[in-house]
């Protein structure tokens, strides 16, 4: 009988410590800042996502660095954008450990907006410009629209809820809460821009169709279509022709590229003004609500710029 109570007693310990190793967290790694701040918002309380590229990485053909490969190797979950945006990362993402799940922005399919890339002049058919054979690529930007970062929380719940059954009530939580001040968010930015959202502008790449559709901005252009490819001068010259009709425009470039390219379209516009916006938050500290910081700041630049205008 003492034994028996002995045995069950072990049996006990066993069960306790087993379980406990078994439903480790999984280990989450994330490829860009403002998607690992989302990530964060989900895991809170369980874990801690980790980032994988440095904050000042353009993930535009982003490569890794030795360390950055080491993280790949770890990862139980790799959240990325996927190869339309890095291109880099999508010739890596097979270094993953076997059993890891490879989760792509075209993987969240609830409740997501979604829309192609476009050329760079924006209405033009861009099939005349750019050939069919481009035609229906996806625009990869979708993180500035913040309905789809909502979408994303909620689906990166549901993807950690079945990887981690322990913890998905936890993951739901908290991308519920997530998805409310993601809500207030939009509804504050929304705000902000009311008085400027017919004031009109040029991007330097196009990596915020989301941003002005979410917001019904009055984007004229965009000097390239990806940074992967310089800007030609029938592009400067047709968006140089278009700003021009108007009483003045804002050029916006970003930190992650030189100045230097948008000079000759800024020549060709005497009443542009120049400013920074930054989609990913290059220049912000890391830490608590990231990702909205970087929409904030984003739409303080935007609109500084867009107030000054006549
Ligand atoms: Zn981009």
């Amino acid at each position: 009988m003492k034994s028996v109570s002995r045995r069950l007693r072990l049996l006990g310990a066993v069960v306790v410590f087993w379980p406990l190793s078994l439903l480790a967290a999984p280990h989450v790694v994330v490829s860009l800042a403002p998607l690992h701040s989302l990530a964060a918002s989900v895991t809170e309380g369980v874990s801690e996502p980790t980032l994988l590229y440095h904050r000042q990485q353009s993930p535009h053909g982003a490569g890794l660095s030795p360390d950055q490969l080491r993280l790949l190797t770890q990862a139980d979950l790799l959240v990325w954008v996927g190869p339309e945006l890095e291109t880099g990362l999508s010739r890596l993402a097979s270094r993953l450990p076997n059993g890891a799940v490879d989760w792509r922005w075209h993987d969240y399919d609830a409740g997501m907006n979604q829309y192609e890339t476009r050329p760079a002049l924006f209405e033009t058919d861009a099939e005349a410009l750019y050939g069919e054979h481009d035609h229906g690529r996806m625009d990869p930007h979708f993180w500035l629209d913040p309905r789809n970062a909502q979408a994303f929380v909620i689906n990166l719940a549901e993807e950690l809820a079945q990887l981690d059954p322990a913890n998905a009530e936890r993951y739901r939580a908290n991308a519920t809460a997530e998805q409310t001040r993601l809500g207030d968010l939009f509804n504050q930015l929304d705000a902000q821009l009311a008085p400027v959202r017919d004031k009109p502008f040029i991007v330097f790449h196009d990596g915020f169709q989301y941003y002005q559709r979410a917001f019904g901005l009055n984007a004229l252009g965009a000097l390239v279509v990806t940074p992967e490819i310089p800007p030609g001068p029938r592009t400067v010259a047709q968006l140089a022709e278009r700003a021009n009709q108007v009483d003045g425009v804002c050029l916006l470039h970003e930190p992650q590229f030189s100045e230097r390219w948008l000079q000759p379209l800024a020549a060709a516009v005497p009443n542009a003004r120049l400013a920074q916006i930054d989609p990913i938050g290059s220049t912000l500290d890391a830490g608590d609500d990231f990702y909205a910081r970087v929409l904030i700041d984003l739409t303080d630049h935007l609109s500084d710029c867009l107030e000054q205008l006549p």
